[in-house]
């Protein structure tokens, strides 16, 4: 029988999952040509339960704090505490919740986990091989992710499409089937000039690091500064040379950055 899809192979998609395919379709239609404060409050607009916003204190996330704490809008701040960041990144921490007015609910690796790992990698042993580097990033950040988005019906991100060719086919919707939620990346279509052209005109406090060329930020041991020409995500995981670098929070089961899914007409309204 055909599937929808031009095949006769029997469709996987789940109805939970077309439905999750058909809201971020729904979404991407109503606010995909609005601007970012239209986009965010609709979105908050359509939830069905939690919102979370998860942010790394980037230029990109600092801006959607903005959107969000200036509007009142019913969302939850989290943020990962790898226990290795930057300290420009825990004193911008503290200064966004003062100047915001707002709690950013952190989350922690955990613990037994954790020491284990270290124990058997050494402190910094994430440099010595992909498969170490990808379990420190499981313990410090995907895990923990699962437990900032437990129950909540929308993930807001602050992902960029021309952060780097993986990211280019990200749209302002998508499902996520393996979280059972809608992601939404309200700033996809802005450029890195415009959202700093922003934070400036509006008092954003942003992290100093990035007038030193720190583009991307993530945690301090993987950072560094990128030089002209190089794409912005080059400074993370520098000794990679590998072009879709990612830590696996928005990455999918199948080990690709998430992507959008046509929603299967059955589910189009
Ligand atoms: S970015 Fe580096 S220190 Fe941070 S979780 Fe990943 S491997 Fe570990």
């Amino acid at each position: 029988m055909a599937n929808g899809f031009g095949s006769d192979e029997p469709s996987t998609t789940t109805p939970a999952e077309a439905l999750l395919m058909h809201r971020a379709a729904a979404l991407d239609a109503a606010f995909g040509k609005a601007d970012v404060p239209a986009r965010v409050s609709g979105i908050v607009a359509e939830a069905n339960g939690r919102v979370v916003f998860t942010t790394s204190f980037g230029l990109e996330d600092q801006v959607l704090t903005h959107f969000i704490a200036t509007a009142k809008l019913p969302v939850t701040f989290a943020t990962l505490d790898t226990g290795r960041l930057f300290p420009e990144v825990y004193a911008l921490w503290q200064e966004t919740e003062e100047r915001y007015g707002i709690l950013i609910r952190p989350y922690y690796p955990r613990h037994d986990t954790l020491e284990l790992h270290v124990r058997q990698n050494g402190i910094n042993g994430f440099y010595a091989s992909r498969d170490a580097r990808k379990s420190c990033c499981d313990i410090r950040k995907v895990e923990p992710l699962g437990r900032a988005l437990a129950g909540a019906d929308i993930w807001l991100t602050g992902l960029r499409a021309d952060q780097s060719a993986a990211r280019g086919g990200v749209k302002l919707a998508e499902a996520d089937a393996a979280r059972g939620l809608v992601k939404a990346s309200p700033l996809i279509d802005w450029s890195r000039e415009r959202a700093l052209a922003f934070a400036q005109q509006n008092d954003v406090p942003v992290n100093p690091l990035h007038a030193q060329g720190f583009v991307s930020i993530g945690c301090q041991p993987c950072t560094r500064a990128i030089r002209p020409g190089e794409s912005e995500r080059a400074g993370r995981w520098w000794w990679e040379d590998d072009a879709a670098k990612e830590c696996g929070l928005h990455v999918g089961q199948d080990g690709k950055l998430a992507r959008a899914q046509a929603a299967p007409a059955e589910a189009r309204a």
